[in-house]
C-alpha cells in the first residue's frame, strides 16, 4: 500500500492509473469492520482502490469530540493493508485547509434537517470535504455507510446537483456479534454502557415488528419506539424520526411506503445512531 499526506503527490500517483476504474473510500479512521468492509468491496468492484484518513475538523461544532476524537494511524494503516488497499491518503489539516475556506457545500434541506438541526456543522462540513476529496481523488465509484444514512442522501443529492462524474454506492450496516452498529465513538462507552448499546438495534427490530402489526402513524411508531427504547435506564433517547426513506420529509399521518427509521440515543458520553430502511409490504 502506498501511502500519501499531500494532495500533489497523490494527484501525482493516480495520474499514472488513468483509465483505471478507482473506488474511494473517505474515513476519519480509528477503523473497524464497518470500514474494511466499504474497503474491501472497493478493492473487489475496481482496478485500484483508495482510502482516505481525515479528521475533518469542519463537521465538528465548537463543543463537539475533534479533540478527542479517537486516532491511531499505525493501526489504520496496518489494517487496509491487510484488506488490499491500494493507496491511503492521510493528510493534515493544514494541508486540506491552509488558508479557512470560504467555499462551502450546503445539501438543503435535507443537511439542516434532523441530524442536521443536532449538528449544525456536520452535514456541510461532511458535504464540503467529501466534495473536496472528490475532486481530489475522482474516482469511479465512492462507498459510504448506510449507518450514517442522512449522509448518504446529501452526498448522492450533492454529486447530482454538481455533476461530480462518480457512482456513490451505499453500503450496510456492519454489526458486532450482539446486533451494535460497528462505530469509532463505541469506544466511549463504559462495560456497562456496552452491554445496554444493543437497545437501539432491538429498537429496529421492534419498529420492524410494531409495523408488520399493523401500527398506523408516524407519531405512533415514534412513540412506540422511543418507550421501547426509555425501558433500559442506561439509554437516553435523543431521536427517534420516522420519515419518507427517498426524502426525510415527514409523511402527515400515514406511514410512508418506505419507512426510514433513525435513532440518536445517548450512552454517557456517547451518542450513538442507527437507522432501518423498513418496506411496509415486507416488513
Ligand atoms: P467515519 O470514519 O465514521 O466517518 O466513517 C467512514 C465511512 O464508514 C462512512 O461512510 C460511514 O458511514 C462508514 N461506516 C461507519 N461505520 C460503519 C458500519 N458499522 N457499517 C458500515 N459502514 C460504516
Amino acid at each position: 500500500m502506498k501511502v500519501f499526506t499531500t494532495i500533489g503527490e497523490l494527484r501525482a500517483e493516480l495520474a499514472l492509473s488513468r483509465g483505471r476504474s478507482v473506488g474511494f473510500v473517505p474515513t476519519m479512521g480509528y477503523l473497524h469492520e464497518g470500514h474494511l468492509t466499504l474497503a474491501r468491496r472497493a478493492r473487489d468492484e475496481n482496478d485500484l482502490s483508495v482510502a482516505s484518513i481525515f479528521v475533518n475538523p469542519t463537521q465538528f461544532g465548537p463543543t463537539e469530540d475533534f479533540a478527542t476524537y479517537p486516532r491511531d494511524i499505525d493501526r489504520d494503516r496496518a489494517m487496509l493493508e491487510s484488506v488490499g488497499t491500494d493507496v491511503l491518503f492521510a493528510p493534515t489539516v493544514g494541508e486540506m485547509y491552509p488558508a479557512p475556506p470560504k467555499t462551502t457545500v450546503e445539501v438543503l434541506p435535507l443537511g439542516r434537517m434532523l441530524e442536521g438541526a443536532l449538528r449544525p456543522d456536520y452535514l456541510r462540513g461532511a458535504a464540503t470535504v467529501v466534495a473536496k476529496l472528490l475532486n481530489i481523488v475522482q474516482p469511479t465509484r465512492a462507498y459510504f455507510g448506510e449507518k450514517d444514512y442522512q449522509q448518504v442522501l446529501v452526498v448522492s443529492q450533492m454529486v447530482r446537483d454538481l455533476s461530480i462524474p462518480v457512482e456513490i454506492v451505499p453500503v450496510p450496516t456492519v454489526r458486532d456479534a450482539d446486533g451494535l452498529a460497528l462505530s469509532s465513538r463505541n469506544v466511549y462507552l463504559t462495560p456497562a454502557e456496552r452491554r445496554a448499546a444493543p437497545r437501539l438495534n432491538l429498537a429496529l427490530a421492534e419498529a420492524r415488528d410494531a409495523v408488520r402489526r399493523g401500527i398506523a402513524t408516524p407519531a405512533a411508531l415514534e412513540e412506540h419506539v422511543r418507550r421501547f427504547i426509555a425501558e433500559e435506564p442506561l439509554a437516553e433517547v435523543v431521536m427517534v424520526a420516522v420519515r419518507d426513506a427517498d426524502t426525510l420529509e415527514e409523511s402527515g399521518d400515514a406511514l410512508p411506503e418506505r419507512i426510514a427509521l433513525l435513532l440518536s440515543v445517548r450512552f454517557g458520553k456517547a451518542r450513538l445512531i442507527d437507522q432501518a430502511v423498513i418496506e411496509r409490504d415486507r416488513a
